[in-house]
């Protein structure tokens, strides 16, 4: 098992298109943050880069990973691989420095279970409309309009793990957001306490998002 340490684990899950990749590279920016970049077998977007986005490998590659059990979490997400590295994360933790993760609701529920060891706090991000949802999935792959409708059905499965996550926000207006989290997580860092949410607020919301 590996020992307590000072740095912390902040999980960041969404249904896809909720604009959590651009909450977690601003909080990244705080002092003492960093991203954990993931390996995934997907090909990159056109302004991905190689080793910051993402490690883009193949599926032969994410396969022998796997069997040398290089990842911390991997998981199936849409047609695709993706996995945290372990040894990165076990470094960073050890030095006290707080990782974020930009990751699925399958890897989240897999790093929970097995890494109790270390300090965990789960964020799950909403969008503020199904409209406003579509709209950013189609702008993101506009080569593409059908990975949009594809990404909106897994949209209606994704969204009820939000109960499962620490704290919920909404991702209406992305600075009001981001106070929001940042205000979180520095309450979190003070005292490794949860923080609780309007549990009611976000029950509504979700009802409205799948409606
Ligand atoms: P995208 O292809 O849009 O970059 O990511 C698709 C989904 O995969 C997102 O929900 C993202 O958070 C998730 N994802 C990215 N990296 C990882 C990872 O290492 N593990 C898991 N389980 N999910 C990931």
């Amino acid at each position: 098992m590996s020992p307590k340490t000072d740095g912390s684990i902040f999980i960041f899950s969404s249904p896809s298109g909720a604009g959590k990749t651009t909450l977690v590279k601003l909080v990244s920016k705080k002092e003492n943050f960093t991203i954990s970049i993931s390996h995934t077998t997907r090909k990159p977007r056109s302004k991905e880069v190689n080793g910051k986005d993402y490690h883009f490998v193949d599926d032969k590659t994410f396969q022998s990973l796997i069997k040398q059990r290089e990842f911390l979490e991997y998981a199936k997400v849409f047609d695709n691989y993706y996995g945290t590295s372990r040894s990165p994360v076990i470094k960073n933790l050890s030095e006290g420095i707080n990782i974020l993760f930009d990751i699925d609701w399958q890897g989240s529920k897999q790093i929970k279970s097995q890494s109790k060891n270390f300090n965990i706090f789960s964020f799950f991000v909403l969008p503020p409309s199904k409209e406003v949802l579509f709209e950013r999935l189609s702008n993101r792959d506009m080569k593409d309009k059908l990975i949009a409708s594809e990404r909106m059905k897994e949209f209606y499965k994704d969204i009820k793990h939000w109960v499962d996550y620490d704290y919920v926000v909404i991702n209406d207006n992305l600075e009001i957001c981001y106070n929001e989290v940042i205000e979180v997580i520095e309450n979190i860092v003070s005292s490794k306490k949860k923080v609780s949410f309007d549990k009611q607020r976000i029950e509504k919301h979700v009802e409205k998002l799948i409606s």
